[in-house]
């Protein structure tokens, strides 16, 4: 064995999935393919419960510096404020039942350059240049084989994980069931020069598709697939972007130049186990849909914060029975949730009269303020709630759901003093609020060796006096400050993440 656990590529989900380890105690190594950052814009920033989950670890700030462009780069481009549903843009974060809660706007490189130094701060190991081909597993551990510079080389470990994106090597190597539905359209983006662009109607719906443009800019959204390359990887051309855009805009614009460009699709797949065996997937790996509404790097780093743990837990000998089983038991559904929503979208883009009427009814819908939370909940993740067997019906309304960034009064180890939660857990480390004195912290005595103990007088919610809080941030119990706090849901909730006490 080289290390605990191999992860394979070392995109956003990947980085961060090392970095979770590394804090719980794991040793990973990271196999990347490429050997310089790739550059390239995909996402422009990353929604409330992933900014909240780096914010955990340390990084709010350095992420916070970049949202005053993205912003501006994003109210350019969509020409709104509001988020949107299928390019309806109504989603008001004013009107959102959290309005406190928010994602970062952070260019992807961006936010890859801060993980990749926060990784290595950490001390993981990323090896670059090392190109999967192959893997096997046994009862024992996993064997990657990789192309690397110094020729081919073999890593074992006890686990392996596939962060390696939506065409997934590790994925196909281990097995896994890919199902889905196949694309019904193709985004295109690129920088181009034009020839007519007067011609071109304005941003937004056509006959024939969505049309986007600025100037050096344009995308499309067009549901004729006739001239797709067989070959998803090559590159777009000049050809095939003008193609489209006369198609979608229904002008004889002429490309004349094209620059850096992105062909996706809308297909929507998901496998069907986020593990098997020893190997696991996180991230695009494990599920892939079209871009609309910005969720694929908050899914897949949220993945990541749920298994760093887990899979940490489990290398150290120290992880309860079914612990890494919860990974998917908690993921698949979240994953599930946004291809639907994806699917939704792109029904509701597609061109033709009966889509316009449909989508006027959505988008005056959309004007009544609990339906617009509806949109809100969902597409930003806020709605996300895991069941856990444990948990009670009448369960806390947090329970099961990812804290917010409560402010507590609190006496730590060094102070007592008005702080926020995040600037406690930067270590990672399961966390018990719990007030001085209070009989939650009894109960809570034969795992004390194991949690972060903050003893909080106030927090600034009136329905909470306790809680649980696991590493990834997710509420594992609490109690209101009326009721008399429930000793055994607690103790449950104790000895299902962190096992039996000592
Ligand atoms: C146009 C576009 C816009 C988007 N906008 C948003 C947005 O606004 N918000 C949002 O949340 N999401 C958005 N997304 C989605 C987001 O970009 C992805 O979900 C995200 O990149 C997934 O991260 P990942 O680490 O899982 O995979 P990737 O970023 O694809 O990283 C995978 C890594 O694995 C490496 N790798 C692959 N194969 C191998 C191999 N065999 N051996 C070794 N290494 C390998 C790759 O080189 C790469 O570094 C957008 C996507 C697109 C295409």
């Amino acid at each position: 064995m080289t290390t605990d656990v191999l992860v394979v590529g070392a995109g956003p989900v990947g980085l961060l999935l090392a970095a979770e380890l590394r804090l719980a105690g794991a040793s990973p190594l990271v196999l990347e393919q490429s050997t310089a950052p790739s550059g390239e814009r995909r996402a422009r920033g990353v929604g409330p419960l992933a900014a909240e989950a780096l914010q955990r670890r340390g990084l709010g700030p350095l992420l916070a510096a970049h949202h005053p462009r993205g912003d501006a780069e994003r109210a350019a481009d969509h020409g709104s404020e509001k988020h949107h549903f299928a390019w309806i843009h109504k989603i008001d974060p004013a009107l959102q039942e959290e309005p406190g809660r928010r994602g970062v706007l952070i260019r992807q490189p961006d936010l890859e350059a801060i993980l990749r130094e926060y990784a290595a701060g950490l001390g993981v190991a990323v090896r670059n240049g090392h190109v999967v081909t192959a893997l096997a597993q046994d009862e024992e551990g996993v064997t990657v084989t990789a192309d690397t510079p110094g020729g081919i080389r073999r890593f074992r470990a006890p686990y392996a994980v596939g962060c390696d994106g939506g065409r997934s090597t590790v994925r196909k190597l281990a097995g896994f069931e890919f199902h889905g539905t196949p694309p019904t359209m193709i985004a295109r983006h690129a920088e181009v020069d034009l020839e007519g662009a007067e011609s071109l109607p304005p941003s937004g719906r056509t006959p024939a598709g969505t049309l986007f443009h600025t100037p050096g800019l344009v995308g499309t959204f067009d549901f004729d697939l006739g001239d797709a390359p067989a070959d998803r990887t090559a590159p777009v051309t000049r050809e095939e972007m003008q193609a489209s855009l006369r198609r979608v805009s229904g002008t004889r614009v002429t490309v004349t130049r094209i620059g850096s460009a992105l062909r996706v699709s809308d297909h929507a797949r998901q496998v069907s186990t986020y593990r098997r065996g020893r190997v696991l997937l996180a991230g695009d790996a494990a599920h892939v849909h079209s871009p609309n509404g910005g969720q694929g790097l908050n899914l897949g780093l949220m993945d990541a914060a749920n298994l760093g743990w887990k899979l940490a837990a489990e290398v150290r000998g120290e992880a309860p029975e079914g612990l890494l089983d919860s990974y998917t038991r908690e993921r698949r559904p979240v994953g599930a949730a946004v291809l639907h929503n994806t699917r939704a979208q792109s029904a509701l883009m597609r061109p033709g009269p009966h889509t316009d009427a449909l989508r006027d009814i959505v988008s005056d819908l959309m004007d009544l303020p609990e339906v617009n939370r509806y949109f809100g909940r969902m597409m930003s993740g806020l709605a996300t709630r895991y069941t856990f067997p444990y948990m009670p019906s009448d369960a806390h309304p947090l329970v099961g759901r990812h804290c917010p960034d409560l402010e507590l009064a609190a006496v730590t180890p060094r102070a007592s003093r008005t702080v926020r939660l995040s600037r406690l857990t930067p270590g990672g480390g399961t966390v018990l609020l719990a007030p001085a004195g209070s009989r939650v912290l009894a109960d809570a005595a034969p795992w004390q060796d194991r949690l972060a103990i903050v003893e909080a007088s106030r927090v600034d919610r009136d329905d909470l006096s306790a809680a649980l809080i696991r590493p990834d941030g997710v509420v594992a119990w609490a109690a209101a400050p009326d009721l008399s706090p429930d000793g055994s849901a607690l103790t449950a909730a104790l000895g299902t993440w962190l096992g039996a006490p000592h």
